[in-house]
């Protein structure tokens, strides 16, 4: 069995040859484990998070070199010691990074979103269910709903739009009524914001400074961020927000692939000055929200009114250039690794 190992601690940017494959042999199943297949691998800004040597507070801990990587996989249950689990199952869980899995049936300490869980795919691509419908389409949702509180009223920005939680957001957010602007890293990217997800406007961050494209967009300021950036992006949302706004704090992904994330904002009295809400949240624990979630995307995506992209690599080898390319803008929607 092949496992994706990291070979080196990347010091800077991210490069392919942090990564190197090794062989392992499957033992006998223990107790209430479950062998499966890993047919799709979710490539996730959060690995490269963890291959820095500290990790924030509270976060995951680091990779260690030599060690196997885990990450969101879905796969085919090929042997099961468990009741809940048979053959020919389609599950999700952590142990990704890897052609087979030997996965504890009760989520082997990865916990949360990690557990072992069985997918009914309801005529969904299967793959659909690590993206719009698994956990990208969770952390869109769970921003905008529960952290954000949505309404149809608000003027909202979206950045990383174009990719797998950013284009789940920017969407629901217009199908929920409200004013979406959305920004990405290329025109490419933002002809497929305004055309292929309908926002009212869209701007490439590489354009200008980000806090005047933002005001371009929305002159009268905007009541709603949702952040997947950080950075100068945070910065220009705190400029922007009208009193009262709110942000949510999905990532910070601008800070992931560099020695050390920039000094921070240099704007905050604009919280205090506008009461602006902010808050973090983390998508796998609001798991008891994923059937509310997939009725909303799900109908959306079965009846046309939403759309989805993805970046697909092949087999293992390919999965540490896929987050190399997600790291730098080189993918669009979902990004995954496909294992034959
Ligand atoms: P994406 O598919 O959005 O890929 C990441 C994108 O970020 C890239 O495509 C790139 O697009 C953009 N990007 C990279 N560097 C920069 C930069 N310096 N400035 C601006 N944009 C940049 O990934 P995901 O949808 O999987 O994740 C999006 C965010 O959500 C991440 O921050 C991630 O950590 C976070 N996340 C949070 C979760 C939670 O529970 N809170 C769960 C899952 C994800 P472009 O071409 O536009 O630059």
């Amino acid at each position: 069995n092949r496992i994706l190992c990291l070979a080196t601690r990347p010091d800077k940017s991210l490069s392919p040859e942090h990564f190197t494959i090794l062989e392992e042999k499957i033992g006998p199943l223990g107790p209430d484990d479950v062998l499966v297949r890993n047919t799709w691998l979710s490539i996730d800004p959060s690995v490269r998070l963890r291959l820095h040597a500290v990790t924030p507070n509270g976060y995951l801990p680091p990779f260690e070199v030599g060690e196997p990587l885990v990450g969101l996989a879905l796969g085919v249950v090929v042997e099961s010691r468990s009741s809940r689990f048979s053959p020919g199952d389609t599950v999700t869980h952590m142990y990704g990074y890897r052609d087979c899995a030997v996965v504890p049936a009760g989520g082997g300490g990865l916990g949360g979103a990690g557990s072992l869980t069985k997918i009914e795919t309801d005529g969904f691509a299967p793959q659909w269910f690590l993206g719009p419908l698994g956990s990208s389409g969770l952390t869109a949702y769970v921003g905008l709903v529960e952290i954000i509180g949505l309404q149809p009223a608000d003027v909202l920005w979206v950045s990383a739009a174009a990719g797998a939680v950013g284009s789940i957001a920017a969407q629901l957010a217009v199908l929920r009524g409200s004013t979406v602007i959305a920004s990405a890293g290329n025109q490419d990217k933002v002809d497929y914001l305004r055309d292929g997800l309908g926002v009212h406007s869209a701007f490439d961050y590489h354009s200008g400074d980000v806090t005047t494209l933002v005001a371009d967009a929305a002159p009268d300021g905007i009541d709603a961020y949702f952040d997947n950036v950080g950075g100068d992006h945070f910065d220009a949302a705190l400029a922007n927000l009208r009193t009262g706004g709110r942000i949510a704090m999905c990532g910070a992904i601008s800070g992931y692939d560099v020695a050390a994330p920039g000094p921070g904002p240099s704007n905050t009295f604009q919280i205090t000055a506008k009461s602006l809400s902010i808050r973090g949240f983390r998508a796998g624990s609001f798991a008891h929200l994923y059937d509310a979630m997939r009725f909303e995307v799900g109908t959306h995506l079965s009846d046309g009114s939403m759309v989805h992209r993805e970046s697909v690599y092949e087999e293992l080898e390919q999965a540490p250039t896929a987050l190399v390319d997600l790291l730098n803008g080189r993918t669009t929607g979902k990004t995954l690794c496909r294992l034959a």
